[in-house]
């Protein structure tokens, strides 16, 4: 039986307290882009200090904020906690936890948050999340947990005074079975109080416009920020492709299968195409750019770099 969550009663909008720097509500609504950057949890003490090197290399270009993934399961789902809180006890940055309902009640959840909430942390993307181990196998949900997003974001909304993001897919979510239904289930997240989305990761950019339109079309006006991903690795990224169901453009892996053997090529490659992009997709009026680092900051700083941001009014 998947738990109930009443409707949210119109909590009082959020404003940055004194001395507070803008929350992400408040930068989107001010229409200067966002850029972001995601991380996911390390795995071991190597893996912790690459990850730190990357937050402190990103530190210094004062991002809108920084997101960190929620593990599939288990201890990585601790390293998720405990790295979100550190990034917000040691760092000047603005942490975004993901969240999953994975394997969790909503007594588990209610806990999660309240630990963010303890840390300052006030900025929660909040997931369905995929089956673990097979992505692609069937949705069991916990008995006492949540079915879809949307319920989550609710609970999140009735906790306290978050700001909360939501997935979207520029091609569909893959469990959808037509636009109609994914366009109607993203507008029930943003009913039950989301305040921004981030897109799944896409390389053709009109895949994000027809999605913008799509939405403009139902009149919903949740800003939808772009994941960038940049292309760096033809193996890795097509791992990634086919488990996100994202097409991937046959010119493009045409140049980086050339490169395969030579990863400066390979690396000058993937930042070419997504500054391209990125500048495309600004130019049509995308509310920010969230870029997917790995925990290592050379590519997506330097696609940043590209796009002299700073420059814009
Ligand atoms: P939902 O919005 O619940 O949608 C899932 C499917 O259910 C869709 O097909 C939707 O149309 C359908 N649906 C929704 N509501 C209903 C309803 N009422 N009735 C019937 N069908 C419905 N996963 C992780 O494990 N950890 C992460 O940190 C993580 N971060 C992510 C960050 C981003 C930016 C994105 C885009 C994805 C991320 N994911 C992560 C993956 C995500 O959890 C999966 O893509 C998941 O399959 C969908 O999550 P959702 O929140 O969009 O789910």
């Amino acid at each position: 039986m998947t738990a109930v969550v009443a409707e949210r009663p119109d909590p009082a909008p959020s404003r940055p307290r004194p001395g507070e720097a803008p929350g992400i509500r408040e930068l989107l609504a001010a229409g200067k882009p966002s850029f972001s950057f995601e991380f996911f949890p390390p795995r071991n003490e190597a893996g912790e200090r690459v990850l730190w090197n990357a937050i402190r290399r990103i530190e210094a270009f004062s991002p809108s904020f920084v997101s960190v993934t929620y593990g599939a399961g288990g201890s990585s789902r601790d390293r998720t906690v405990e790295v979100t809180k550190r990034i917000a006890a040691e760092t000047t940055l603005r942490p975004v936890a993901h969240l999953t309902a994975v394997g969790h009640s909503v007594s588990e959840l209610r806990h999660i948050i309240g630990q963010y909430a303890d840390a300052g942390i006030r900025d929660v993307l909040a997931l369905r999340g995929d089956p673990p181990g097979d992505p692609k196998g069937a949705w069991i949900p916990h008995p006492e947990g949540f079915d879809h997003a949307h319920e989550l974001v609710g609970l999140i909304r009735q906790l306290g005074d978050f700001t909360v993001g939501v997935a979207a897919f520029p091609e569909r979510h893959p469990r959808s079975r037509t636009w109609a239904e994914d366009i109607a289930h993203f507008a029930a997240k943003c009913r039950a109080g989301a305040d921004y989305a981030i897109t799944q990761m896409f390389f053709v950019p009109e895949d994000y416009l027809r999605l913008r339109d799509r939405l403009a079309s139902v009149g919903c006006p949740t800003p939808v920020i772009p994941e960038i991903m940049p292309a760096t690795d033809v193996r890795q990224i097509k791992r990634f492709a086919e488990l996100s169901d994202a097409r991937f453009p046959d010119a493009l892996a045409l140049r980086l299968e050339a490169a395969r053997d030579k990863p400066d090529d390979a690396h000058a490659i993937g930042v070419e195409y997504a500054t391209a992009m990125a500048e495309r997709l600004l130019a049509e009026g995308a509310p920010g750019l969230h870029y997917i680092t790995l925990n290592r900051s050379t590519a997506a700083l330097e696609i940043h770099q590209n796009l002299h941001l700073d420059s814009l009014e």
